[in-house]
């Protein structure tokens, strides 16, 4: 276990490299005035320097995303906006902290035994068994073996785990990967390694189904090396367990190795700071309103207590376990239900106790606000190639993290071979994940949570994934050759590379009915659906996910009329230059194109 040994215990993963030392936090929610007089300079001067900066502001004002450049230009002081969270878990004092039971995840290609595993564990080792209650599906259980605890994360896969790293939280010290003596390593199961490399959380591997006949845990175990897991009996340090979660059979040295496991890469948490957590899944309920799933990962959570997670404030009103009983607290690691949201809260959001409602309040309906402007100042930042260079310059990036998607193996094995040897003195390449196929969900999830570039080869872009990347900020690059990819990433390292242009989407309309005009042509009768459709803009056309044409608009018309422009909701006449075969159900997306 020697490079276990030394993985930390993340907890709660902001996934952003730590400032640096001349960057002046403030929390959420700081004022102009409260920075003033934090920083020591008079406040009039700020709003006046502002003022000739074009920034209308006044004292009560709250610091934000779009105030904190010209702020710091005027200090010659960086900042950076910290959430709340963050501000509290940072005081937290290290003196206080006490061993914290393991939050453990199943991953592993499917039907290799993920649920089964699952099933038989809770019902082996469920807390207050003798109770008699019926398992509720809360999201997480919690077990005793041989009386310490052990959380179970009750959904199974990578998908929910990189879901919840991407929103910024890390719920899972350990990750038990299942393989099937029968199947051996499957893409799923490479996928969830990647998935838990990129997290830096331990992997204990569980080889399943060693009752069927025909099965070769050798050759399970040599597939495993190949993929940089090397079991300890084949001299690694990956803790390999043989195990048939159908027939029950060495499940307790399963969990006896996640109690080791736990004990040596030493998972510690704080019993007495205010209560933190992790939102794990979240829903109305008619009769109690929004209810939430937490796990708490700092401080012990109190019936009664006020908490803000996310843009919901509340109060604890209520807390249950995964049998419904009512508890009067929630310590560390224990997934627990609790009533008392403002509204329904996103899974992966942070939860955390504070010490006045009046505080969770503001900081909520400030969030509100400032995402409504997209403005968020939590908002995720993630690297880009254009930015790489600057980012190395300021010492801020040591490594620069890739997830590659190719068309065939022998394009995923070729680029995974070249690539980090293009790594310069400053920066390493770090292939986060390589497989072949299109660019899914969990790709973009995957490249958010670890700060990666998706580099697609040979295959096509998906409007779909590219507005899921547009959402979590993060960059996929297309190319059909290899040297154009390659050379574009020595570029951006010496910070080479040419200004990307960047499409800047303006709205889509979709197409309903086709108009044959002698002389003009085809002419699209569309309805927009979203955004505008500008007569000057460029466009491209979508067919079933796959955009199967770019080019300009020939002419754009509302009832009759030439217009320079048409909003959502209303109908409009699309001409579209040169393109002969449009077809109904099409969609036209319009966007411009910009310097970045
Ligand atoms: P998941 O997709 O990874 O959640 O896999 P499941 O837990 O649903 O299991 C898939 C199939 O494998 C089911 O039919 C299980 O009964 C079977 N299975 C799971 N574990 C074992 C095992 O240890 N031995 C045998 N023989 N079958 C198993």
């Amino acid at each position: 276990m020697k490079s276990q040994d030394k993985q930390k215990n993340p907890k709660i993963d902001t996934n952003k490299k730590k400032a640096a030392p001349q960057k002046m936090q403030i929390r959420e929610g700081t004022t102009l005035k409260e920075f003033s007089e934090k920083l020591g300079i008079k406040g009039k001067n700020l709003i006046e320097k502002l003022k000739e900066k074009k920034f209308t502001v006044n004292l009560n004002d709250v610091i934000t995303q779009r105030l904190m450049d010209p702020i710091s230009k005027i200090t010659q002081q960086s900042i950076e906006i910290i959430s709340l969270e963050k501000e509290k878990q940072q005081k937290a004092d290290k003196k206080d902290e006490v061993s914290s039971p393991p939050v453990v995840t199943i991953m592993g290609h499917v039907d290799h035994g993920k649920t089964t595993l699952l099933d038989a564990i809770r019902k082996s080792n469920l807390v207050g068994k003798e109770s008699g209650g019926i398992t509720q599906h809360i999201g997480a259980y919690k077990i005793l073996y041989k009386d310490r605890p052990i959380t179970f994360i009750d959904t199974p896969g990578h998908e929910a785990f990189t879901r919840l790293r991407a929103r910024g939280a890390q719920v899972t010290d350990i990750v038990i990967l299942i393989v099937a003596a029968d199947d051996g390593v499957m893409p799923q199961t490479r996928e969830a390694i990647h998935h838990a490399k990129s997290a830096n959380v331990p992997i204990i591997v569980a080889i399943n189904k060693i009752d069927k006949d025909n099965i070769d845990i050798d050759k399970v175990k040599q597939q495993l090396s190949k993929e940089g897991l090397l079991v300890e009996d084949w001299g690694g340090d990956v803790i390999s367990v043989e195990i048939s979660a159908k027939k029950n059979k060495n499940i307790d040295e399963l969990l006896e190795m996640i109690l080791l496991l736990s004990e040596v890469i030493e998972l510690k948490g704080n019993p007495e700071t205010q209560a933190q957590g992790v939102i794990l899944e979240a829903r109305l309920d008619s009769k109690k309103g929004p209810i939430a799933t937490v796990i708490i990962r700092q401080g012990v959570l109190q019936r009664g207590d006020y908490f803000i997670s996310g843009y919901c404030h509340g109060k604890a009103r209520a807390l249950f376990d995964e049998k419904g009983k009512p508890l009067k607290s929630a310590g560390l690691s224990t997934p627990v239900e609790v009533l008392g949201f403002c509204s329904v809260p996103s899974a992966g959001d942070l939860f955390q106790v504070v010490s006045h409602p009046e505080d969770a309040r503001h900081i909520a309906s400030l969030r509100e606000e400032q995402s409504k402007k997209k403005e968020q100042p939590q908002r995720r930042e993630h690297l880009s190639l254009d930015e790489l260079f600057k980012k190395i310059e300021e010492g801020e990036v040591k490594e620069l993290p890739l997830i590659i998607k190719a068309d065939v193996q022998g394009s995923v094995e070729v680029l995974s071979d070249i690539l980090p040897g293009l790594a310069s003195k400053e920066v390493k390449i770090n292939i986060v994940h390589a497989a072949t196929g299109n660019i899914t969900e969990t790709d973009v999830l995957l490249a958010s949570a670890s700060n990666a570039i998706i580099l697609g080869y040979n295959i096509k872009p998906n409007t779909k994934i590219i507005d899921i990347a547009r959402e979590e900020n993060v960059e996929i690059r297309y190319y059909n050759v290899i040297y154009n990819l390659t050379d574009d990433i020595k570029k951006a390292l010496k910070g080479m590379l040419e200004p990307k242009i960047k499409e800047v989407y303006l709205g889509r309309a979709e197409v309903r009915r086709l108009f044959h005009i002698p002389k003009v042509g085809v002419i699209a009768g569309c309805y927009v659906t979203d955004g505008k459709i500008r007569r000057n803009a460029e466009i491209k056309i979508i067919r079933s996910g796959e955009t199967v044409y770019r080019g300009k608009i020939s002419s754009l018309k509302h009832v009759k009329e030439n217009v320079n422009e048409v909003k959502k909701e209303y109908e409009c006449g699309i001409g579209v230059d040169k393109f002969k075969d449009i077809q109904e159900g099409d969609i036209i997306e319009a966007y411009t194109l910009e310097k970045e």
